[in-house]
């Protein structure tokens, strides 16, 4: 799909729930896509794009960035604590605050540098084990615990589990971002992205829909 076609289905989206188009960032999410792709999307003029691991964005933006100007990167996957030096070097916004070890420890750089990207909390709204995010009972708490650090906090992101219906997802964040005074909602990819904006979506993560399929890793033999 064009890139031209996802902005006028982002554009009926919020025609229908009586949205601002400039209320919704497009993130193009461009993990494992090869470098012809990205550059494809770079050359219509779109700038914002996502990341889901720090070492490949550190392979590949910091040329990109030589090349065209006001590129915004956003951070839209796990974070360990010892790349957070690096992940604050190469990302404009992170999505992915989801403890308070990672908290403290964003404090500590931003701290030293004089300065912070904007933050999205990661939310389990599906509770799901082996899924990243604040449970939903312990974001209010978290959330307090972010602002005494003076991390400056954008919104909260979810990624609603594989077999449920999204929408409650994106309601159960919405909500839950209401009561904590957040405006920025992260939510939505390819595959649902209008039913995100209905729900208020500020940042949508959209991928393949903007790519084609990822190119999948072959195995190393
Ligand atoms: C990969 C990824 C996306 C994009 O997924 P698509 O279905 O390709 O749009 C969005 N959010 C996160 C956190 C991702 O890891």
């Amino acid at each position: 799909m064009s890139l031209q076609e996802i902005h006028s289905r982002i554009a009926a989206a919020c025609a229908k729930a009586g949205r601002d188009p400039a209320s919704v960032t497009l993130i193009a999410v461009s993990k494992v896509q090869p470098n012809e792709r990205v550059s494809a999307v770079l050359e219509q003029g779109h700038r914002c794009f996502g990341e889901n691991r720090v070492q490949e964005a550190a392979g590949k933006w910091p040329d990109f960035r030589a090349k065209y100007d006001g590129i915004n990167l956003h951070l839209i996957g796990p974070l360990q604590t010892n790349k957070v030096k690096h992940a604050l070097d190469l990302f404009d916004t992170i999505h992915t605050l989801d403890r308070e070890k990672l908290a403290r420890k964003l404090a500590t750089e931003a701290q030293a540098r004089g300065t912070c990207p904007p933050l999205f909390i990661q939310v389990n709204t599906g509770e799901e084990a082996q899924k990243a995010g604040v449970p939903p009972t312990a974001v209010d708490g978290f959330v307090a615990d972010c602002r005494t650090m003076d991390l400056p906090l954008r919104g909260l992101m979810c990624i609603p589990p594989v077999d449920e219906e999204p929408a409650l997802h994106f309601a159960l964040l919405a909500k839950i971002a209401a009561r904590n005074g957040l405006s920025g909602l992260s939510m939505g990819m390819s595959s649902d992205f209008e039913a995100a904006i209905a729900l208020g979506a500020t940042h949508i993560r959209v991928g393949s829909a903007i790519f084609g399929a990822r190119v999948p890793v072959s195995p190393t033999k």
